[in-house]
């Protein structure tokens, strides 16, 4: 196993075995949602935070959202195994709520370090909350589907998967910005 994979599976850990923190977002969580894929890859997945598929199993983008997130790889070129999915919030927020920004001030460590050791290429922030983490100031309707350079870092922003369950007319944008996506790597 690579020295990478080595600390990115220690980072899973100590996100599993997190608690007790005193916050709510961890402390009412089922499971804490680490992130999966590959320590050597070219491409991060951030989303904003596990819905309660994830929450129930432990694993990212594993309800209907995933299963567009899959076919947007698809489109993309990509596996799973190939890319690094994850969330900006690593437990699912009671009741669905949006993240406290304490919250997210707690988790975004942990991003951190992810990102800090596989080092990708590109980082894909999936809708906007996830998008104005990465980058201030910027709509994701102007931003998408191509690179933006902000603090050293290339951020390719996309729609979340789960506004295209909402809105059918965001589903072409989205395999748009994926066709984008693979000529961008
Ligand atoms: N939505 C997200 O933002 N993340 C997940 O892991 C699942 C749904």
């Amino acid at each position: 196993m690579s020295n990478a994979q080595t600390r990115l599976d220690a980072i899973a850990r100590e996100i599993r075995d997190h608690l007790p923190c005193g916050f709510e977002v961890c402390e009412q969580a089922t499971n804490l949602v680490p992130g999966e894929g590959s320590a050597e890859a070219r491409v991060v997945f951030v989303g904003e935070a596990p819905g309660a598929s994830e929450d129930r199993t432990g694993r990212p983008f594993v309800g209907r959202a995933g299963a567009l997130l899959d076919q947007l790889l698809e489109e993309a070129g990509l596996q799973r195994e190939d890319v690094f999915i994850t969330n900006v919030v690593k437990a699912r927020p009671p009741g669905n709520r949006d993240p406290r920004a304490d919250e997210v001030a707690h988790h975004w460590p942990w991003l951190e370090a992810q990102v800090e050791v596989i080092q990708p290429r590109l980082i894909v922030p999936l809708g906007r909350h996830a998008l104005g983490r990465f980058v201030d100031g910027v709509k994701i309707t102007e931003a998408h589907g191509r690179v933006v350079q902000r603090e050293g870092r290339d951020v390719f922003p996309m729609f979340h998967p789960a506004a295209a369950l909402r809105n059918r007319g965001l589903r072409e944008t989205l395999f748009a910005d994926a066709r984008a996506l693979r000529e961008a790597l």
